[in-house]
């Protein structure tokens, strides 16, 4: 089979409409969102654009099955979510192959995403049957205190494009595991693969109305619609600053359980006695996975003084040798970014950069070819105030400043609003436990250039985030406590 021979098998697997309460529809009003492929611009396919009222259909569908999903065995759900693991795996060609299509990223990530996306499905398998209580003896001796968990309810799923897979699996997974029925509303950029998971989902068993699926060009109108509807007991989203904090005021009105993934600006620390070659490899990593296009991308590399002409040298000519090109072609290392206004940002801030004094050491142009392609790209003797030091990035870029002792590279790295990741590369074990307490930061990856783990407790502080999502902490979002006080059974 060729390459476009594959393309047009898997984007014709794909069901391009709502699912609500365990059908297939079409949209209210009949209208649909094109999808394009960032590496040409093409429209790839079009799927449902759902109305306000598809939304609230949606929550109906949901609310409808919340009672009976929160009665159904734990065993059940896990079982469902891990044939869903199973399938998801088994079918590893086709997801990569759609999330390249629609998102653009190299093949080979996209088989890493599918890797780690389907390992939530078999985590928060385990996890639905590990959910326990307490029981204790009040400190007076009389009463008895009783402590158990219950699903949230009715939860509403909002995931961005950039990991189109990993993001609906890490909040699908641990609302299945907990009880909670939900209405999951994936990007308009990249609804595909969502919708393939969620077929896979439906064969792996399921019911009707836990997991209902709208995809809309209104998210705001859509969501708001369903931020004010009572029956709706949580919100979990993944997305930028900007729109998480629209969305937590809306859901005070009705004091939603909120979770909230949000945007980053990961400092990337090199210090003096760190492994120059393993700090090259983590920050190809750390910067160049998904083209930069990830909230964990490194964002600033802060390095000692001492090692920055290595470490720069080193960098750059990495970055410039890299294969660019569309993600679906072997080889491919660096794929297009989302769009061409996600492309002009990244301009704008290398520009902006180069204005106020910094030197391009490699890159620093958009790729005259069909696509969203921009060079990867390092700078130098960068302004800390410079935007590209301040705003998320989200593309392959590398702005590199100096330290020249410990107490400035924690000043500059915690000079930001934001606060999900670090990365730091040195020797001393001390100076490594120092920087875990003084780095402001929801995660911190130790001499390695990547930290997502299914099995970790993922999220930012600041206004980077609240809540965590998987590890042992991810269900818990999904799960209420209750305590019953009983009278002294002896009295
Ligand atoms: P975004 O513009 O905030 O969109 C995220 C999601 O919210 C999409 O589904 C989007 O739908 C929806 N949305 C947009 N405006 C909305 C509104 N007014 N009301 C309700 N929903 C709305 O972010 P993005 O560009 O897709 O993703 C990139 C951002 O996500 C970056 O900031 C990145 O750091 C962050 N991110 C964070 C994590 C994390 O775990 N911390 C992980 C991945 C990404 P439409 O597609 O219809 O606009």
């Amino acid at each position: 089979m060729t390459s476009t021979d594959s393309t047009h098998t898997v984007l014709a697997t794909v069901q391009p409409r709502l699912y609500l309460g365990g059908q297939w529809c079409p949209a209210e009003e009949g209208r649909t969102i094109p999808v394009h492929d960032p590496a040409t611009g093409q429209e790839l396919a079009s799927v449902a654009d759902a109305s306000v009222a598809d939304g609230l259909a949606a929550l109906d569908a949901a609310a409808q099955a919340q009672a009976d999903w929160a009665a159904t065995a734990p065993r059940t759900r896990a079982d469902i979510l891990r044939t869903a693991f199973d399938m998801v795996v088994a079918n590893t060609e086709e997801f990569a192959t759609l999330i390249t299509l629609e998102m653009g990223k190299p093949l080979a990530e996209a088989r890493a995403e599918v890797t780690y996306g389907a390992e939530f499905l078999r985590w928060f398998a385990e996890e639905a049957v590990r959910v326990e209580g307490r029981y204790a003896v009040a400190p007076d001796g009389r009463s008895r205190l009783l402590v158990h968990k219950r699903p949230v309810g009715p939860s509403l799923l909002i995931t961005p494009w950039n990991f189109p897979l990993a993001m609906a699996t890490r909040k699908i997974a641990p609302a299945v595991a907990a009880g909670c029925t939900m209405v999951l509303k994936p990007a308009a950029l990249t609804p595909l693969t969502t919708l393939l998971l969620t077929q896979v989902l439906e064969k792996a068993g399921l019911p009707a109305g836990v997991l209902n699926v709208v995809t809309t060009s209104s998210s705001g109108k859509l969501v708001s619609g369903l931020l004010k509807d009572p029956r709706l007991r949580k919100l979990s989203f993944t997305g930028s600053t900007e729109v998480g904090r629209r969305l937590l005021a809306d859901s005070a009105s009705s004091v939603l359980r909120t979770s909230m993934e949000l945007g980053g600006n990961a400092p990337f620390l090199v210090f003096d006695d760190a492994d120059i070659d393993a700090a090259v490899e983590g920050a190809l990593l750390a910067k160049l996975r998904n083209m930069g296009e990830a909230c964990t991308a490194a964002n600033r590399f802060l390095v000692h003084e001492s090692v920055v002409a290595t470490f720069v040298e080193q960098l750059s000519s990495r970055m410039a040798e890299l294969t660019i090109g569309p993600g679906i072609e072997p080889g491919s290392q660096v794929g297009p970014l989302i769009d061409e206004a996600s492309r002009e940002k990244v301009h704008e801030l290398v520009e902006h950069a180069r204005r106020s004094g910094a030197e391009v050491r490699t890159g620093g142009f958009a790729l005259d070819r069909a696509g969203y392609f921009y060079a990867p790209t390092v700078l130098t003797g960068v302004d800390p105030d410079a935007r590209v030091c301040r705003e998320e990035i989200f593309g392959p870029v590398a702005p590199v400043l100096t330290f020249s002792d410990e107490d400035e590279a924690v000043v500059l790295a915690n000079n930001t609003d934001y606060g999900l990741v670090a990365y730091a590369y040195t020797r001393d074990s001390a100076r490594s436990m120092r920087l875990m307490e003084r780095l402001e930061t929801g995660m911190l990856g130790m001499n390695v250039g990547a930290v997502s783990s299914p099995a970790a407790p993922f999220g930012g502080v600041k206004q980077s985030g609240l809540g965590r999502e998987g590890g042992r902490e991810g269900i818990e979002e999904y799960l209420e406590t209750r305590y019953t006080g009983f009278a002294d059974p002896y009295a």
